[in-house]
């Protein structure tokens, strides 16, 4: 369905991010990969679906670096006419003892990356009228938790965002639309999860159930895999006119 098409995932050597990129690489899309970490297991993963793949290693705290990574991936494919803003951290703290080092780590990474990458990305998708933007918000792009003001602050920030992207592009081919999961585990959860049982003095095993139950009624985390497969859905000519959406996969939690 996406042979010809280029996707650029950022943050894509871990977790969701890589688990969207093997996802749009198997509906035949070349993808440039994003983030830190290893890169060379990665790339083998979504090279061994037969697309092309290329990576660049761009902070995404950093707008230069962000504009290097645009000219790279237009540079080796053309350009990009899928893009995935996915890149994020997390840092739980309440308030009053928050880092301000960590609250603008969030801002830049969470929230301002999409917007630098969704600007540079626009024009050629405007130029070609065709276009996905997919931004990973999250669940608290729309409810809160305590000690999570930067990541909620930020989450909502991108719902914003992906609404008003969606608005000033509704005539045209580009859609972009926001995917909120609930937890999902990956390296990001983990660390929590890991927190959880030291603080309670329980196994990793008793705190990953506390974890879920406490927010998702399914008792289940929502897989990279099915995640790749909604982002897949709005790059399919079916989704031509779902725009600006917040497409939750959060097990109920905001059923509640
Ligand atoms: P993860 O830690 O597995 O992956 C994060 C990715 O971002 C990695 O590839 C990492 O290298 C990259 N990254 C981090 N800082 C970066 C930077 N400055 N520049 C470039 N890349 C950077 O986390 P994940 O759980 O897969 O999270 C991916 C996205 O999904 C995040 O935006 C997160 O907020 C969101 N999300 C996660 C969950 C969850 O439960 N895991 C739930 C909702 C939303």
């Amino acid at each position: 369905m996406l042979k010809g098409k280029t996707a650029l995932v950022t943050g894509s050597t871990s977790g969701i991010g890589l688990g969207i990129a093997k996802a749009l690489a198997q509906q035949g899309a070349n993808i440039v990969l994003n983030g830190f970490g290893d890169t060379e297991g990665p790339k083998a993963e979504v090279a061994a679906m037969g697309v092309k793949v290329a990576y660049h290693a761009a902070d995404m705290s950093k707008p230069a670096e962000i504009e290097d990574m645009m000219k790279f991936a237009a540079a080796q494919f053309g350009r990009v006419d899928i893009l995935v803003n996915n890149a994020g951290i997390q840092h739980v703290a309440r308030i009053e003892n928050f880092p301000i080092e960590r609250w603008d780590a969030i801002m830049a990474i969470n929230l301002s990356s999409a917007f630098h990458a969704t600007r540079l990305a626009l024009p050629a998708m405007q130029a070609a009228d065709w276009g996905r933007i997919i931004n990973i918000a999250s669940i608290h792009g729309l409810v809160g938790s305590a000690e999570k003001s930067a990541y909620v602050a930020a989450k909502h920030g991108v719902v914003g965002l992906t609404k008003v992207t969606a608005l000033e592009n509704a005539t045209s081919g580009v859609t972009c639309n926001a995917i909120c999961p609930g937890w999902v585990l990956t390296p990001l959860v983990q660390k929590q999860v890991d927190a959880k049982a030291v603080t309670l003095g329980i196994s990793v095993e008793e705190a990953t159930k506390q974890l879920l139950a406490e927010k998702e009624p399914s008792m289940q985390f929502t897989t990279p895999q099915e995640l790749g497969a909604l982002a897949v859905f709005f790059c399919s000519p079916a989704a031509n006119n779902v725009r600006g959406v917040t497409w939750n996969m959060d097990g109920g939690w905001t059923a509640q």
